[in-house]
């Protein structure tokens, strides 16, 4: 096997920060080793500051194409914008949009993302069939553009193929829009099989094929008990399971919806089927009651949060100090690519909390926080290697890449012997961040730089983005602007 050596001034390993350090990557995009206080003779030598790469665990690659599309009010008298009209919105678009249109939007947003610090997505895929509704010749088309654009673009992705079988909660008939969505279990479960036979079921990889149930209005409770079961079927003895995603509470009406259905709201409801367990991510569990918030964080799941997307929809607001308050686990997701930036995401999390509570610093952790994790949670190898720390940018950067990583099915996160090479090198001469250590670090990144401090970014072992430049990012730009034109001009 092919060693390369990178060294590196700075860098926050799973123990905390250390100086003078060499990682050791293997040809198969690993981490083979890393040592502190090495001298940086016969390495590459990078400098400056290496951070673990941030998963990103949830996007729909080609709403990048809409975004800022849907930022103008409707006529008076027309009703209050809100998720719903966005979504109406956002069906107009999907009629447009052909393979190779998904593919060069895809390859666009997946360079950005690596650009802003992310070196793995995790793909909420719903956009399966031709404008007509019929599968593809090849029933896996559209996820193979996705999963060749993150190839193309050099990001690892978990893609998540979505189970949309019904318009809303008690089987109800899909909607007018949905069309290209819909399968029913069987033709779902072959889709999936067919793309783990293809590109590996297995974690280690650049690929990763886990599953989607949609949301809880888009299957019955016997059709999600059963693609649940035949998924975890699938998985190989070696794997603890496969990624299982879920949008859950993210509007007001969804509960309002579910408690007329079943007398209960929508987290409570899956928790109490029985399934959910360390292998889910319930997207958008932004509306829970103290109950759902405590059984959320005890079940061990990981809460995925979209703090720029959940702003932008008008959504709601996660209840984060309870529930990190409790050790709850949570990973980020850019989702509707309204921004595609890590800070963002990380700054307005804890910014929502700092307006409605007029507080500050309310999600820095600390000795109260951990007492509550003792108390609450069985599982804690992957908190456990946090260090100590009451910088917020601090615990929110270690939280979301253990909750992501986790999420995500994928050996990353941390600069460690066996997890995947995927790294961020911040420029330590950038304005918010010159002279800083330790966490002060962190903190200067996600809340006060002006631009991006992101310098290089390697994924997989592989360098992606050198010098704040992706090899491709010329000619992708190139394509995604003439698909957009055309988009926009049919
Ligand atoms: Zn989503």
């Amino acid at each position: 096997m092919t060693k390369n050596k990178i060294h590196v001034d700075t860098a926050l390993l799973p123990g905390g920060w250390a100086a003078s350090v060499v990682i050791e990557t293997g040809d198969d995009g690993a981490i083979l080793s890393v040592t502190a206080d090495s001298a940086p003779q016969g390495c590459d030598h990078i400098g400056g500051i290496a951070v673990p790469g941030m998963p990103n665990l949830h996007s729909h690659a080609f709403q990048r194409a809409m975004a800022g599309l849907a930022e103008t009010a409707g006529p008076p008298g027309s009703g209050d914008d809100s998720f719903w009209t966005w979504r109406k919105v956002m069906y107009g678009f999907v009629e447009r949009l052909a393979p190779p249109h998904v593919a060069a939007i895809a390859r666009q947003v997946y360079v950005e993302m690596l650009k802003a610090g992310y070196t793995a997505v995790g793909e909420f895929h719903y956009l399966h069939h031709g404008v007509d509704g019929e599968p593809y010749d090849d029933p896996a088309e559209m996820s193979e553009r996705v999963i060749a654009a993150a190839a193309d673009a050099g990001i690892g992705i978990t893609h998540m193929p979505v189970l949309y079988a019904h318009g809303d909660f008690g089987g109800a008939p899909a909607q007018t829009g949905q069309h290209r969505f819909l399968n029913d279990g069987e033709r779902f479960i072959r889709l999936v099989e067919t793309l783990r036979a293809r590109h590996g079921g297995g974690s280690g990889g650049d690929t990763v094929i886990g599953i989607a149930p949609h949301s809880l209005r888009a299957v019955t409770p016997e059709l999600l008990r059963g693609v649940v079961e035949a998924f975890t079927a699938m998985d190989s003895p070696k794997m603890e399971g496969g990624p299982i995603h879920i949008h859950i509470a993210e509007q007001a009406k969804e509960v309002d919806d579910c408690l007329a259905w079943s007398g209960r709201r929508p987290v409570a409801w899956l928790l109490d089927q029985g399934m959910v367990d360390r292998r889910w991510c319930l997207v958008h569990a932004t509306h829970m009651d103290g109950d759902e918030t405590a059984a959320l964080a005890r079940s061990g799941a990981v809460a995925g949060l979209c703090p720029t997307t959940e702003a932008n929809l008008g959504d709601g607001l996660f209840p984060a100090p309870r529930y990190l308050g409790q050790g709850g686990r949570m990973g980020i997701g850019s989702d509707s690519h309204v921004s595609v930036s890590v800070a963002e995401e990380l700054r307005w999390l804890e910014y929502g909390q700092r307006l409605v509570h007029r507080k500050r610093n309310l999600l820095a952790g600390g000795p109260s926080q951990k007492e509550d994790q003792k108390k609450g949670q069985e599982n804690q190898e992957d908190q456990a290697d946090q260090a100590e720390t009451r910088s917020t940018g601090g615990n929110l950067y270690r939280l979301a890449l253990a909750g992501g990583a986790q999420a995500l099915g994928r050996p990353t996160g941390a600069i460690a012997p066996g997890r995947r090479a995927d790294l961020v090198f911040l420029d330590e001469n950038h304005a918010s961040l010159v002279g800083k250590t330790g966490d002060a670090i962190l903190d200067g990144w996600l809340f006060a730089a002006q631009g991006n401090p992101v310098r290089h970014v390697m994924a997989g072992g592989r360098f992606a983005v050198r010098d704040g430049r992706h090899e491709g990012e010329e000619g992708i730009a190139a394509a995604y602007g003439e698909t957009l034109k055309a988009l926009m001009a049919g």
